[in-house]
């Protein structure tokens, strides 16, 4: 919270005292610089119909569609999403599009999501279908393929750096795929985490820079209630921190 060192304000008071440069002026009389919370309410952003509640999902980014071919299931049985899995793919673009899209004969493998260096997002898999991106995990029911989202990323592990812009356009998404699927910070999970015997990846990945973005990412801007009675100190309080 910042420091309101120039406003002081009295919960029980209708009033907002007006601190700070010119405020001990005599010239001005002290009734001149109170401002009645209704004054100040048409300047507050309105509630619009259709508008989603703080901390629901994010914005759906925009996604290039390229469905796989091969290396997936069609549907997921009876189960239901619990989780997103994160990846490096340790390739390029040029290369790990083809493959996640079935295409390695060896290796039958698909995410359902790939998001690029420079921040482009294709979708190779339906979320309602089961992506071959997790492989063997810990406990199959919690993180396998049938219960989980995949989303690679390009990166070349231990020789590249996570650029912001890759990480941010991953965070937009999965703060989109929480709150469609109604899944907390801690279903979220890195490949690593799920298979630690196996896997390392997403190798280096900056996790507090990712979790601040999904976390604006999940919190609109606040907006006042649409409501035909007079806004109170509590309706206003969350734009006076900001
Ligand atoms: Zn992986």
């Amino acid at each position: 919270m910042p420091d309101n060192d120039m406003l002081q304000i009295d919960p029980s008071s209708n009033l907002i005292p007006v601190t700070g440069q010119g405020a001990g002026d005599a010239a001005i009389p002290q009734q001149a610089l109170q401002i009645s919370l209704q004054d100040l309410r048409q300047f507050l952003p309105q509630k619009q119909q259709g508008d989603q509640q703080a901390g629901s999902a994010g914005q759906m980014p925009s996604v290039i569609s390229m469905p796989a071919k091969q290396g997936f299931s069609k549907g997921r049985g009876r189960n239901q999403i619990q989780g997103i899995v994160l990846h490096s793919s340790d390739g390029t673009e040029k290369s790990d599009v083809p493959t996640l899209r079935g295409g390695d004969s060896e290796h039958r493998v698909s995410s359902h999501f790939y998001v690029t260096r420079d921040g482009r997002v294709y979708q190779f898999v339906n979320e309602n279908d089961t992506a071959w991106h997790a492989g063997q995990t810990v406990d199959n029911s919690r993180y396998g393929n049938s219960v989980t989202l995949g989303i690679e990323q390009e990166h070349i592990d231990g020789k590249q750096d996570w650029p912001e812009t890759q990480v941010k356009a991953t965070a937009g998404l999965v703060s989109y795929l929480r709150g469609k699927y109604g899944l907390g910070q801690n279903q979220v999970y890195g490949h690593s985490q799920v298979a630690p015997e196996r896997k390392q990846d997403p190798v280096d990945y900056p996790w507090p820079t990712f979790n601040q973005y999904v976390d604006q990412g999940l919190t609109p801007r606040p907006q006042l209630a649409a409501s035909d009675r007079d806004p109170t100190w509590q309706d206003l309080s969350q734009f006076l921190t900001r």
